[in-house]
């Protein structure tokens, strides 16, 4: 109560405007001393200009609608406190552009932010389609909200899906622009991380590594596996070993 009073008075404070003031009071721990001066610094950016209600609640962030100047955002709070810190170490340490980050806890949280950010750009000017990045301070990152009407695309699992054939084709040609162009293995790739309207959109690039990584390789293999595991119950998937062999081969 009083934890979410406070919060909407600081919120207030910052000249934001709150949608749904009742979605908007969400768990006491997203919501800590560093986030709130995060957020703050991105709306005194002008970089958000409203803040709307949750989105999702996963195992390591919080995703929230927002607006700038009536262009949806999805706004990712990663929490300080979030129980998966250390696996998430594994995925940093391998990655040179990340290998010097020091092992406090919020450290490797905003490295870990960061990172999320550069995949997606890189994601991004490979010409996949995945959300825009657009900015990030400390554990929070913004992007292109994919979706209408502040609701989002669905997740693949959930949407409705007229030819599987193609979009498991389109899918594989996603995942071999972002090994050959954009020099990324995602690993995490699955029905939940791909959303779905008119085309497949790959989202969540957080664990997303380089090609120099030493588990690189066991990431891309058991991100194919994953696609065909999901794939292979509604269309014919290309045997994995063929897919890695054009990938890695050339
Ligand atoms: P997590 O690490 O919690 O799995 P994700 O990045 O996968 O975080 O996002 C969780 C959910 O939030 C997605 O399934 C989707 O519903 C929503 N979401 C995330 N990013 C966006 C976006 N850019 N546009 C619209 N919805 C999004
Ligand atoms: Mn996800």
């Amino acid at each position: 109560r009083d934890e979410h009073e406070r919060f909407d008075r600081k919120i207030e404070a910052m000249g934001v405007r709150i949608k749904d003031a009742d979605a908007v009071k969400v768990r006491d721990d997203v919501f800590d001393e560093v986030t709130l001066l995060a957020l703050y610094k991105l709306v005194h950016k002008k970089l958000i200009t409203v803040i709307g209600g949750p989105i999702s609640t996963g195992k390591e962030a919080n995703v929230f609608y927002g607006e700038r100047d009536g262009r949806g955002l999805a706004i990712k709070i990663y929490r300080i406190q979030t129980a998966n810190f250390k696996a998430m170490t594994e995925y940093l340490a391998g990655d040179r552009r990340f290998s010097s980050v020091r092992g406090t806890r919020k450290g490797l949280i905003f490295a870990w932010t960061k990172k999320e950010f550069s995949n997606l750009a890189r994601a991004h000017d490979a010409g996949i389609p995945a959300p825009e990045p657009l900015a990030f301070d400390r554990n929070i990152l913004l992007m292109e909200f994919l979706g209408r009407d502040e609701v989002p695309y669905p997740q693949i699992r959930n949407a409705e899906v007229e030819d599987y054939g193609k979009v498991y084709r389109e899918i594989l040609g996603y995942v071999e622009r972002l090994y050959r162009e954009a020099r990324l293995v995602h690993a995490d790739l699955s029905e939940y991380n791909i959303l779905y309207h008119e085309k497949p959109y790959l989202i969540d690039m957080g664990q997303a590594v380089t090609l120099d990584h030493p588990r690189a390789s066991v990431f891309l293999v058991r991100d194919i596996k994953n696609l065909n595991r999901y794939f292979s119950r509604y269309c014919d998937v290309v045997d994995e070993e063929e897919i890695i062999g054009t990938l890695v081969g050339t």
